[in-house]
């Protein structure tokens, strides 16, 4: 495979909801920007479906509103476990269910609008000065930024990773076919 060398002000690897926002965000300051992501869009994963009202807020920063026809409004949220359950409204508002490939596809757009500029299906294998190294060669200089999840191996190479966590968690997920 060949390497290319890119240079950018702002190198986001990931490209999940944090990496595109991040980049948005960056673009908004008049940095060129790109993000690497190792896999191609539609990402689908088992998070990120419910937004709260805060995240609604930070989205609508972004330029980004989800609609009735790709969403659907909640009210609060209930956890059950074993016959016992608690819950409790959002205090401001509503949040919204929204299909992860949906919301992912939007901030795309959003980033694509804004002149982010994307390397698909590239690992960034590693950082090195003030770059990172991937199938390609990824020179970010005004500051690299790591959005790559929550097992960043970003945050354990920049020396961020003060607690890592050895435990094993399941997400699990399901969607219902009846209304709201
Ligand atoms: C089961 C579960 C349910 C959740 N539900 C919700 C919810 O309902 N609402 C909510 O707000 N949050 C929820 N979360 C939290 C959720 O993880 C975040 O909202 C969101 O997905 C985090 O986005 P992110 O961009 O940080 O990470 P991710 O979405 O994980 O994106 C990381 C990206 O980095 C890429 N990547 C990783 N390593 C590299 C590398 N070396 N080189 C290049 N690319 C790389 C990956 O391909 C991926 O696309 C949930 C989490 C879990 C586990």
């Amino acid at each position: 495979m060949t390497e290319v060398l890119r240079e950018t002000e702002v190198l986001v690897v990931g490209g999940g909801p944090a990496g595109l926002a991040a980049a948005i965000a960056a673009r908004a300051k008049g940095f060129r920007v790109v993000v690497a992501d190792c896999s191609r869009p539609p990402i689908d994963k088992p998070c990120g479906e419910g937004l709260m009202p805060d995240a609604l807020a930070a989205l609508r920063q972004l330029g980004i509103e989800l609609s009735a026809k790709n969403s659907f409004p909640f009210r609060g949220i209930r956890l059950v476990d074993s016959g016992v359950s608690v819950g409790a409204s959002f205090p401001p508002g509503c949040g919204l269910g929204v299909r992860r490939t949906v919301l992912h596809q939007l901030m795309i757009d959003r980033a694509a609008q804004a002149c982010v500029d994307f390397i698909w299906g590239s690992r960034v294998t590693g950082l090195y000065g003030e770059g990172a190294r991937s199938i390609a060669i990824l020179c970010g200089r005004a500051g690299s930024s790591g959005r790559d999840g929550q097992n960043s191996r970003i945050r354990r190479w920049a020396g961020l990773d003060d607690y890592p966590s050895e435990s094993r968690r399941f997400g699990f997920r399901r969607h219902y076919c009846v209304a709201p």
